[in-house]
């Protein structure tokens, strides 16, 4: 659980020192890292913790015997005891897996693939990243299963009463996202998951962009499936996990075959693992998750419902300066929002604003967000985006709207 609830006083010019890529310059102008929802930057110890595996303990995990053998698998495993720990879960529902992609994969391969059928149907959001709707178009091919979609109301939040509606006797799976990232509005998953529970609907909530911002309690949410991305909550790339209740994981078939996820192989046959270690076939992202640990032990110090109410501060600032500027739309004003500002200006392209923006030292993203179907909701081609995380300072947000400004007029 999270420790530093509570207000407690943060020096947070002192924790943007923490990452050492946030000190440097591009194009000579001191750097403002608006792109948080694309990855994370990265905290000293999560650096030290990935450099000092590598200097001092590398080996595989599970295999050998001698000393350096049994620390790796301790040190993978004890990231596997953090994560279950900051997410209120049982370590061993927990598949650590390469991200939210791979993590849905498996929900999608393994639980839906064997259980779907034509006349069962599917139902997902129009504010899916692709990730969560992708895997769903393969199995719904594959099993002859339908995909139904919930819309949105035109302050980008979820139309509830049309998602209710949707959850209709043939549907046997709904899949949700609890923060979308071109809005930044943030789901009501756990009253979500509870009417899809009530109609024996099996819940799949992709996390990918609350796990690094709130407090996020899944045993609380109560979803049948969990999912999320190391990389996004400071921790190294390649790394994330899938919560599954345990009879569910005791259910399911295993995703990849290979090392590590069998007790015998026979030619005859093989027996397997148990859950989780079943659906981790292969050498995993050892020294990543020894880094994700790190970022875990780091967020957990500063304290979620901390870097929650210090992000709420900034996306505060942000919106009500952006709002002076003339011609500039917010896409997504939901009352309960993360810091991610997806934004257009009047007759300039998403694409020219970041380009001139990165030569001012900005760095946001432009583009679709692997997120066509919501795009296509808003009518436009792109957006601009700038995600904000803890460790962005006012003074930054000051310095995006004078680079803003400037790159405005410059457009014309
Ligand atoms: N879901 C959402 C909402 C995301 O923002 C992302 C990443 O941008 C993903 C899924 C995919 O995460 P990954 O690429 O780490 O698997």
């Amino acid at each position: 659980m999270h420790a530093g609830e509570g207000d407690r006083p943060i020096d947070w010019a002192a924790v943007r020192g923490d990452f050492p890529l946030l000190q440097r310059q591009v194009h000579g102008k001191p750097l403002v890292y608006f792109d948080s929802a694309n990855t994370g930057q990265k905290p000293e110890a999560v650096i030290a913790a990935t450099d000092d595996f590598y200097r001092q303990h590398n080996a595989n995990v599970s295999r050998a015997v001698h000393a350096l053998g049994a620390e790796a698998t301790e040190a993978y495993e004890s990231a596997r005891g953090k994560l279950a720990r900051f997410f209120n879960v049982r370590p061993d529902e927990l598949v650590l897996c390469s991200g939210t992609t791979f993590a849905i994969n498996l929900v999608a391969y393994s639980w839906a693939l064997p259980r779907l059928q034509p006349g069962d149907a599917i139902l997902l959001t129009r504010m899916e990243h692709h990730a969560n709707i992708v895997p769903w178009q393969l199995v719904a091919q594959r099993t002859g299963a339908v995909l139904k979609v919930a819309e949105l109301l035109p302050d980008g939040s979820l139309d509830l009463d049309g998602l209710h509606a949707a959850m209709t006797p043939e549907v046997k799976l709904l899949a949700v996202t609890h923060v979308s990232n071109v809005l930044g509005t943030i789901n009501p998953v756990a009253a979500i998951c509870r009417e899809a529970a009530r109609r024996g609907i099996v819940s799949v909530v992709d996390g990918s962009q609350a796990a690094p911002h709130m407090a996020v309690d899944i045993a609380a949410i109560g979803c049948d499936f969990y999912a999320f991305t190391g990389h996004k909550m400071v921790g190294p790339t390649g790394t994330g996990a899938l919560w599954a209740r345990r009879a569910h994981l005791e259910a399911m078939p295993p995703f990849l075959g290979g090392g590590e996820m069998i007790k015998e192989v026979r030619f005859d046959g093989t027996v397997f693992n148990d859950a989780p270690h079943k659906f981790e076939a292969g050498t995993p992202n050892i020294a990543g998750f020894v880094g994700l640990g790190a970022a875990v032990d780091y967020l957990d110090a500063l304290g979620m419902p901390n870097i929650a109410a210090r992000e709420r501060e900034l996306l505060a600032h942000a919106t009500e300066e952006l709002g002076k500027i003339d011609g500039l739309r917010i896409h997504g004003t939901a009352r309960d929002k993360a810091a991610v500002i997806s934004f257009a200006i009047d007759g300039t392209h998403s694409h020219d604003l970041a380009t001139l923006l990165d030569l001012e030292g900005v760095a946001v993203r432009s583009g679709q967000h692997c997120a066509h179907p919501l795009l296509q909701w808003l009518g436009v081609g792109t957006t601009c985006r700038a995600s904000l995380a803890f460790y962005n300072t006012h003074a930054e947000i000051e310095a995006f709207l004078v680079a803003l400004r400037k790159v405005r007029n410059l457009l014309g």
